[in-house]
């Protein structure tokens, strides 16, 4: 698959120059034998409590991406079945990151708890066909009758009451005459089967908790497992794609639609998306927020969608690299450098360029008139022959890296240093002439440079070479802006250690934000509204944080420009 493919923007022709994968295979297989009369409906299925992160986004892409491929429709559904951990702000969230990846749900945008009276009515067919029954055991009864992987189950002593006393109690549960935990509506399927999910599921519980959207109308509430297949079969799915742990709740899914007798989707799972050196756990992420390690859910070092759009992401980024991880049957691990391989790709060919100086020392070109400015002609994107020039300020005070002046100049240093003539990109060649130091430290404040008037543009007539060309900007003329660097969030590979003994904030790395509060930025991007995306010539891509404003200008370092994953791939392909 070339890279261009995949950089279009274009989803429909994305889908269509991706590689096969087995869900795809089992959609194209389907259609061929007219399974589901050549339809194609699939869903994303988030339970709206907490913000959305890089691995739903690969679910996403996935069942949007199909449902596009094949002229079908994806729907967005909350799985809002569980009172307690659910809000509207995670809704709403939802809604806008589904969106910004690029998605449109039409008017198909559902809520399981919509279906609340139907699946009531469900579950009393169920107990009327002798398959479901009120059971009087307490959670932790049910799980000592559950039995072990290698002992069979116990039956609950309440398995075999009549239909009518199950729908009297069940009714009666409704009715909110019991206590939360005190009675459960379970299915009766079989307590020795070797899958656990098939020993007499809890269907329905108690609890007395105020709904989000129903409010205090129900006091039972369904349980995953009897909610979700329900739940596609009456949104009419076809292909119900889910992650690789819901394998062995597939013939739960299956005996539900089957004893109701109701439209039978497929489901088919795939590998959850892991990622190096960060956490995709909401429970994890939901801790990070609650206890200030992050500023909030779409702190820029969060791998939410909200905290990567907020860092500089581009939804193509994200799109490029779902589609390049692919899907299969077995969970890994994949390295956080190709996400950021993906997201350099993107923005090298769109975003625009400027100078901005992170850690500025002052720089005095001691033969350049003491008014003068001159505009100097830079590139705006040399990927992109439409982005055209813009004027950058020159004038004899200016601003360069810290890092790019030595006194001292160790080998192979080529930047400034005393002596050494360098480029200034875009306008002059300068030779440094000597230094000013504070005499109370002997901190270097100054660096004197003469200039080559005859280098205009940063041209040599004489064709001399330098071996260095730095950025600048103009001392008079430059913005003040805060600089936020960001490092991975976790130290360990594995931040999403499943180990419980350890706590995992204890991984965090104390280095992950890094803030240069005194930069300057070339005066062009002064009204650039917050998130618009910049390569800042030598040090990255950054983009305007959302709360930027004119008087205090706030950038963050989306990505520096080194690609770990571009030298990988390299000795890779050297090695075969
Ligand atoms: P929870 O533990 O709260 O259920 P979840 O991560 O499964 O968390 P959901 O809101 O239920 O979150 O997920 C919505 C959809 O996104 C599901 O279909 C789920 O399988 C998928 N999904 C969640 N995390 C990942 C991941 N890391 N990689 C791929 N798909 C994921
Ligand atoms: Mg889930």
């Amino acid at each position: 698959m070339s890279s261009n493919a995949v950089n279009t923007g274009n989803l429909v022709k994305n889908e269509a120059v991706r590689p096969s994968n087995f869900v795809r295979d089992i959609i194209l297989q389907d259609l061929q034998t007219g399974k589901y009369n050549g339809r194609v409906r699939t869903r994303f299925p988030p339970e709206p409590n907490g913000y959305l992160h890089i691995g739903h986004a690969k679910s996403i892409c996935l069942n949007f991406g199909l449902a596009i491929e094949f002229g079908g429709e994806c729907n967005l559904r909350f799985d809002d079945t569980n009172p307690c951990k659910e809000e509207t702000e995670y809704v709403e969230s939802i809604i806008e990151d589904v969106r910004w990846l690029g998605f449109d749900w039409q008017d198909r945008l559902f809520y399981a708890s919509d279906y609340f009276d139907q699946l009531y009515a469900w579950a009393v067919q169920l107990i009327k066909q002798g398959q479901a029954y009120v059971c009087d055991l307490t959670a932790e009864q049910v799980r000592e009758y559950r039995g072990t992987p290698t002992e069979p189950g116990r039956e609950s002593p309440y398995r075999n009451r009549s239909v009518d006393e199950n729908l009297d109690l069940f009714e009666r549960m409704r009715a909110g005459e019991f206590p939360d935990g005190s009675r459960t509506l379970r299915s009766k399927i079989d307590m020795a089967s070797p899958n656990f999910n098939m020993r007499d599921p809890v269907m329905y519980r108690i609890l007395h908790a105020e709904h989000h959207r129903t409010g205090d109308k129900w006091c039972i509430y369904p349980m995953y497992d009897f909610a979700h297949g329900e739940s596609d079969s009456i949104e009419g799915i076809t292909h119900s794609i889910c992650t690789l742990e819901f394998e062995d709740h597939r013939p739960l899914y299956d005996w539900y639609v089957e004893q109701l007798g109701i439209h039978h989707p497929q489901q088919i799972e795939f590998d959850r998306l892991n990622l190096t050196n960060t956490v995709l756990s909401k429970r994890k992420l939901l801790t990070l927020v609650e206890k200030g390690f992050v500023s909030g859910w779409d702190d820029p070092r969060m791998p939410t969608l909200s905290g990567l759009r907020r860092r500089g992401y581009s939804p193509e980024a994200i799109r490029t690299f779902c589609s390049r991880i692919g899907v299969s049957k077995t969970n890994g691990i994949i390295e956080h450098s190709l996400l950021e391989h993906c997201l350099r790709e993107d923005l090298n060919q769109t975003s625009a360029r400027v100078m901005a100086v992170l850690d500025p020392i002052r720089v005095v070109i001691e033969n350049y008139p003491d008014d003068q400015v001159e505009n100097m002609e830079a590139i705006n994107n040399p990927e992109d022959p439409n982005s055209g020039t813009r004027s950058v300020p020159f004038s004899k005070v200016l601003y360069i890296e810290r890092e790019d002046f030595r006194e001292d100049p160790p080998k192979q240093y080529y930047r400034l240093s005393p002596g050494r003539e360098v480029r200034l990109r875009y306008a002059y060649l300068v030779t440094c002439t000597g230094v000013v130091k504070d005499p109370a430290t002997g901190e270097i404040v100054e660096v004197r440079c003469q200039y080559d008037p005859a280098t205009r543009g940063g041209n040599t007539p004489d064709g001399r070479k330098v071996k260095s060309t730095i950025h600048w900007v103009s001392a008079a003329h430059a913005l003040d802006v805060e600089a936020r660097l960001y490092n991975d969030l976790f130290v360990s590979e594995k931040g999403d250690d499943e180990n419980e003994n350890t706590d995992f904030t204890s991984l965090l790395n104390p280095n992950s934000l890094e803030v240069r509060p005194s930069a300057k930025i070339e005066p062009s991007v002064k009204d650039a509204a917050p998130f618009t995306r910049y390569q800042f010539e030598r040090l990255g891509y950054f983009c305007i944080d959302k709360d930027s404003t004119p008087e205090k200008m706030v950038v963050n370092r989306t990505v520096s420009l080194r690609d770990t994953w571009a030298k990988i791939e390299k000795s890779q392909k050297a090695a075969v």
